[in-house]
């Protein structure tokens, strides 16, 4: 008997030790470089999330792999640049392609490895129905398919329950020649269940659903995927956050989602679940070029989203574990969304899929604050589109401006390390760095490009 209880206990132990952590991963809607309190908004207000840099780790060279949404969400599920899965741009109600299925995404290899898991939020790399969440490793889903300034596809498999909102119905859907902008569809898993969706409730809506999938899945891993809808454009905020904040609507919706992740933190403790997640904070792109009443500010960062200056790739991230990251302190190495899945797979005792290229590195030494801890791409490149437009390799940024053999094309040098904020071209002065710098964008972009994947097209069946 006295054996049996020590085997136990010792099983118990091992099973404790052994249980990979919980992964919630927050990504917001191109939420600017400065807009949180611990990145140096000065009118902006974010309580929980300056507390979870408090007790855990900033990102200050933080990069999105792309400017833009689908690219973006596309590169972060799957470690790879978007051109290699071919997300290069944004995603349509009238496209039926998306992020290919047969690509293994963070939530394939984590629901593999035994995790539960959930995106509950914007999704935007797919909206028909072989190409969502739940065809890309989720089990469940609830949200909106793509931009919140976006239509309902006409084609969408509308719920038996659906609430319909503004007069709508489905003969209506039906038959709108023009459907408005901004009136977008609430999904859950597969279906319409409201639209027009109620924009004002859904940061608040995504909470409540990120803290029941929190407690019913508190026994086994769980991965979270919580991609917010604010701030990208129209904003709203709910009646407990309008007009409260000091940077107008925008401020309104960051508060907001503040708050989200302060209860998501605050949920995670209550069901025990702190000490062994880890929480990422960050966003997809830099903030839209707006008057400051609805844009947000990547200073001092150049540039907005759509650019491939700093202030459309470089964007905030907060880290969060106990005891396994290093609390209160900051890092400016580079290290990019890109790298979340091998680092995810390492932690989940997962194998990187290795039958194919995968972009991104493991940046646990980084995370962890191992002393030695490297930049996680000697070379990290910018894409727009189809095009290779910059590279970062250590401080140096060469960037070409316009489109080459036209008259307009250039070439600009800067040095992030002096000049953050890209203002002062130094191509000139540094000749051969510009050429070895060029030279290796072209090799990249051509192997990138004889070994991109095909992206997906949505099936019927
Ligand atoms: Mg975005």
């Amino acid at each position: 008997m006295r054996y049996f209880v020590l085997l136990l206990a010792a099983i118990s132990s091992l099973t404790a030790a052994d249980r990979p952590p919980n992964i919630v991963l927050i990504f917001t809607d191109d939420q600017g470089y400065e807009d949180l309190g611990c990145f140096g908004s000065p009118l902006i207000k974010t309580p929980n999330l300056d507390r979870m840099a408090a007790e855990g780790r900033k990102f200050t060279s933080f990069y999105s792999a792309n400017s833009v949404c689908s690219p973006s969400r596309a590169a972060l599920l799957t470690g790879c640049y978007p051109t290699r899965v071919s997300v290069p741009g944004v995603l349509f109600p009238r496209h039926d392609t998306g992020l290919n299925p047969d690509e293994v995404t963070i939530a394939d290899l984590l629901k593999a490895q035994g995790y539960a898991t959930a995106c509950i939020g914007k999704w935007h790399i797919g909206h028909k129905p072989s190409l969502l969440p739940t065809a890309q490793g989720f089990d469940q889903y609830f949200g909106i398919p793509y931009s919140n300034d976006m239509t309902i596809d006409p084609e969408a498999t509308l719920s038996d329950g659906i609430v319909f909102r503004a007069g709508m119905s489905k003969a209506r859907i039906a038959s709108l020649k023009k459907h408005p902008k901004n009136w977008v569809p609430l999904m859950r898993n597969e279906e319409v269940v409201e639209f027009p969706a109620d924009q004002t409730t859904l940061t608040k809506r995504y909470t409540e659903e990120a803290m029941a999938f929190i407690k019913e899945n508190k026994a086994k891993p769980f991965f979270l995927y919580l991609p917010q809808t604010m701030p990208h454009i129209p904003l709203f905020a709910s009646k407990d956050f309008l007009g409260k904040s000091a940077r107008g609507l925008y401020g309104d919706t960051i508060e907001e989602i503040d708050w989200s992740v302060g209860q998501v933190l605050r949920s995670l403790k209550e069901h025990g679940a702190d000490e062994n997640t880890l929480v990422i904070f960050t966003s997809d792109n830099g903030p839209w070029k707006l008057d400051r009443g609805r844009g947000g500010s990547a200073y001092p960062l150049r540039g907005y989203k759509f650019s491939t200056y700093e202030g459309g790739m470089r964007v905030p991230c907060v880290m969060r574990w106990p005891g396994k990251i290093p609390a209160g302190t900051a890092t400016d190495t580079l290290a990019a969304s890109i790298d979340l899945l091998p680092t995810f797979a390492k932690l989940a005792g997962a194998t990187v899929p290795n039958d194919r290229v995968i972009d991104g590195r493991d940046i646990w030494p980084i995370m962890s604050g191992a002393p030695d801890a490297k930049p996680s791409h000697e070379h990290y490149y910018f894409y727009k589109g189809q095009r290779l437009v910059a590279v970062r390799h250590g401080d140096w940024k060469l960037r070409q401006q316009g489109r080459r053999g036209t008259a307009k094309y250039s070439l600009e040098l800067y040095h992030l390390g002096e000049d953050i904020g890209e203002t002062t071209n130094v191509a000139d002065k540094h000749p051969k760095i510009v050429e070895q710098l060029l030279k290796q964008m072209h090799t990249f972009d051509k192997q990138l490009k004889d070994q991109a994947r095909p992206a997906g097209k949505h099936k019927e069946g």
